[in-house]
């Protein structure tokens, strides 16, 4: 499922921070979720995936989080915050908790 976020820089930290929650290591070959280039508008499209596709991992919505690690992880965690809850709702999946907490050392 694809979303757009104006707002995104494409630092690519969000995908890096979901590969760590679902292996404890840094691959963003297994990310569950994709930064996609685009050219027709400003930002990035956030690409989530609701089931495993070859080695990238299913959206889990970190459940057991408090904050999913990719949003803890962004600079415009906010939107991409918002980017889960709508992903959260189509799917009917759980997502974590608002972005609200200040950033800090990985959880
Ligand atoms: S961490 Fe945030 S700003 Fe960086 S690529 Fe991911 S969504 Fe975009
Ligand atoms: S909420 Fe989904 S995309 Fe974000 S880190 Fe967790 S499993 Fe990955």
């Amino acid at each position: 499922m694809k979303f757009t976020m104006p707002s995104c820089g494409g630092c690519r930290t969000c995908e890096l921070a979901c590969s760590f929650h679902h292996t404890g290591e840094f691959m963003p070959a297994v990310s569950s979720l994709t930064i996609v280039e685009k050219t027709e508008s400003p930002g990035y499209d956030v690409l989530l995936r609701e089931t495993e596709e070859g080695k990238n991992l299913a959206c889990n919505g970190c459940e057991g989080r408090e904050v999913p690690l990719c949003v803890l992880y962004c600079r415009e965690r906010d939107d991409l915050s918002q980017i889960l809850q709508e992903f959260g709702a189509q799917t009917g999946r759980k997502e974590g908790a608002p972005a609200s907490r200040k950033r800090g050392g990985m959880p």
